[in-house]
């Protein structure tokens, strides 16, 4: 009989004292991983319970505890490390799956900065310095192993590459390359940009030419477009959506060039007001999809927006800080709102690795870069849909020079390693 693990069933059923909420996301959540990463024969059924018992799995009464009055702190559950404990010492990999994937971490945490989001320095991730870990499949396989659950074979599942550019602007290329070309006492440079701008070429008008470069590695990538142009106030700051008008002719017809050759486009959101519908209005989107701007997001705020107006797939959900996993697990997955007890429509797609971490925040020279992203790659080559976001404006050899190299470099390594690219189309039909 062919096995599948599409009509996977999966039951599970818990010992008094476990809430049927808890029973539901953890239902959900081996559910999604083993649809993921097994190939199964028959039905699964578990038993989960307090006290310990041969036939059933133990889980965390702390846990367990923590779950039913929505406290999602993660320093008491991790006391001892990186996996929450049983009452008698052993590990309960359940609850720390549960934990990890579904971003509990961050339910009720304290914004860390004046864009209200969480940050990479408050996460159980970088206080274990495990970021670049697929815990939840780690864990998840020594589950499956020391509990011999039965009728499951492994899936053999190479990673694979989902590339996108957000397109924050298109005319800054003028003041920020030219500043650059001026301090260099380049004014060849200077005077082409002035050149190019005037002829309405601006320089980081350059997504054909990212097409050209990016297709060179057999992969096709998503362009993330700002429907908004105007400054927003945040707590004092101003800050800006695009600097483009997405009406303006060229703009037009350069999505519909996107388009043609195959590549796809998905929607920046603003840090406007406005909510997605009104702002996917304005693009002919193939699919509901989202990145939001600055990743300016909160949780479960953002799970709550995205079902709200019908967005289908979301990238939103990286640390800007940092490259790695958020939800310390490697491919898309529905989340599942813990105090609601129903999973979210919305798939999410973590964003893994950007170039503005390293601008912003690492700021390591370029060499160090490309081998810290490589060796996180590498370290996840199988088991992973790996998303890359590069700017538009990261493309240009002036004020960001080198970036251009390190993307080619991290997309010729993916191609000899044998990962393939991904696109939104083909992860919604695969998730
Ligand atoms: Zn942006």
């Amino acid at each position: 009989m062919e096995s599948s693990s599409e009509h996977l069933s999966i039951s599970v059923d818990v010992s008094e004292g476990i809430s049927t909420n808890y029973q539901r996301i953890v239902e959900h959540t081996l559910g999604s991983l083993f649809r993921n990463h097994c190939l199964v024969d028959q039905p699964i059924s578990l038993h989960l319970t307090l006290k310990e018992n041969e036939e059933a799995i133990l889980v965390s009464s702390t846990a367990t505890d923590r779950y039913s009055k929505s406290r999602f702190d993660w320093d008491d559950l991790f006391a001892d490390g990186l996996i929450i404990k049983n009452d008698n010492g052993s590990n309960d990999y359940i609850s720390t799956i549960v934990y990890l994937v579904n971003y509990l971490q961050e339910y009720g945490a304290k914004p860390h900065d004046s864009l209200g989001r969480f940050g990479f320095s408050q996460s159980l991730q970088y206080n274990f310095n495990c970021v670049e870990e697929n815990l939840v499949l780690s864990h998840f396989r020594r589950l499956v192993t020391e509990f011999n659950i039965n009728g499951v074979r492994w899936k053999q599942q190479s990673s694979r590459i989902f590339v996108s550019h957000d397109i924050d602007t298109i005319h800054g290329g003028l003041l920020q390359d030219g500043f650059y070309a001026l301090k260099k006492g380049r004014f060849d440079i200077l005077l082409q940009l002035l050149w190019n701008e005037a002829m309405a070429r601006p320089a980081w008008f350059n997504l054909d030419r990212i097409m050209d470069i990016t297709s060179e590695y057999d992969v096709k990538s998503t362009f993330f477009w700002l429907v908004n142009q105007h400054r927003v106030e945040i707590e004092g700051r101003s800050l800006r959506n695009s600097d483009y008008d997405l009406k303006n002719r060229k703009v037009a017809e350069q999505i519909d060039r996107i388009k043609n050759r195959g590549f796809e486009i998905g929607l920046h959101k603003s840090l406007s007001e406005t909510n997605f519908s009104e702002e996917m209005g304005h693009l002919a989107l193939d699919h509901r999809s989202n990145r939001n701007h600055f990743l300016k997001l909160s949780v479960p705020a953002h799970f709550d927006a995205l079902d709200a107006f019908e967005v289908e797939i979301d990238f939103s959900m990286g640390f800007a800080e940092h490259f790695g996993f958020r939800n310390s697990y490697g491919l898309p997955y529905r989340p599942f709102h813990p105090v609601k007890g129903r999973a979210f429509e919305c798939l999410m797609v973590p964003l893994n690795v950007m170039d503005t971490t390293n601008w912003t925040y690492m700021k390591l020279p370029k060499s160090e870069m490309q081998d810290l992203i490589v060796s996180f790659i590498e370290k996840n080559k199988n088991d992973a849909v790996l998303s890359i976001l590069w700017h538009n404006n990261y493309f240009s050899e002036l004020k960001y020079n080198g970036y251009l190299d390190v993307y080619k470099f991290v997309l010729d390594y993916c191609r000899q390693t044998g990962l393939t690219g991904i696109t939104q189309s083909e992860i919604l039909a695969d998730y």
